[in-house]
């Protein structure tokens, strides 16, 4: 019988089974804390500083302590991943604001709880990184930064779980979101990239997006490959046009996109350019094996 799998709670890895936290977590009440999720490719998490510092910035920024330093977390990812012998998956690191009184007030919870998953993982067929998925634009506008920066990684995920219903009753399993002013800012859970005469296109973090560690990694293909960049507010005109247009995110890595709202893009299939981006990043993971 396979081993069953370990989650770390507050630094002891406990048996999947037993692993759960209690009912006043103001993560559980409130959705109030923070998250990463992380791939592991040959036994070894993927940029996990660059996570580790958006983790603690998230938790900086919502008046968090997390009750570790860098190091020992980082340590501790390593860890929970090697007990569970996960060669290539993915690492839920979540840090709540623990348990407290059933009231708002974060000072109540004297002491932050720490958890980290690892797990295998497989978000869409491969038949998507083939032949491209269809996204549809929801009336779901993202959340004002003036609001709630979706810089910070929060356990509240409804602004987006709202525009995937709008997206999945549409028949899409991605949707794309606009912000407040009717540009265009992410996907649900994926940052968005269009390809216009050679170059590459994607919303500036100003359009209200969180700054993927994926997008960054493309920016850097990009460069290598000598792909100019551009962040700039586009519409769903710039959608509609674009010669190419892709996904990318920690659990989707890089995903071509041949239709947006029924319109097929570049002839709805894959763009070469994002094939291209696409073969460079599985050969960048595969070396990180
Ligand atoms: N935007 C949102 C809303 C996300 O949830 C994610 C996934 N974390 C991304 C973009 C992509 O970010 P990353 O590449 O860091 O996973």
């Amino acid at each position: 019988m396979a081993e069953e799998s370990k989650v770390y709670i507050d630094g002891d890895l406990v048996p999947k089974r037993e692993a759960k936290i209690s009912v006043y977590d103001h993560g559980l009440l409130y959705g109030d804390g923070v998250f990463e999720g992380i791939r592991v490719y040959g036994g070894r998490p993927f940029r996990l500083a660059e996570h580790l510092e958006r983790l603690y910035r998230s938790a900086q920024a919502i008046w968090l302590k997390i009750p570790m330093e860098t190091r020992c977390l980082a340590a501790a990812v390593r860890r929970t991943v090697k007990a569970n012998r996960i060669r290539d998956g993915y690492v839920r690191l979540v840090v709540t604001r623990g348990c407290g009184t059933l009231g708002l007030d974060p000072n109540k919870c004297p002491r932050p709880s720490v958890i980290i998953i690892a797990d295998t993982i497989t978000l869409y067929p491969e038949e998507y990184y083939r032949n491209g998925l269809a996204l549809v634009t929801v009336n779901t506008p993202r959340i004002n930064p003036a609001a709630l920066s979706p810089q910070i990684k929060s356990l509240n995920y409804l602004n987006n779980i709202m525009a995937k219903i709008d997206g999945l009753n549409a028949g899409c399993v991605e949707a794309v979101m606009l912000n407040s002013q009717g540009y265009v800012a992410e996907c649900t859970g994926d940052n968005i990239f269009i390809v216009r005469s050679g170059r590459l296109r994607t919303p500036p973090e100003s359009a209200g997006i969180l700054v993927g560690i994926t997008r960054q990694v493309v920016m850097e293909i990009a460069s290598r490959l000598r792909i100019r960049v551009e962040e700039v507010d586009m519409t769903k005109y710039d959608l509609y046009t674009a010669e190419e247009c892709f996904l990318c995110g920690t659990a989707a890595e890089i995903v071509p996109v041949a239709k947006i709202d029924g319109r097929a893009i570049g002839g709805g299939r894959p763009g070469k350019i994002t094939l291209k981006l696409l073969a460079h990043f599985r050969r960048l993971t595969k070396a990180a094996r």
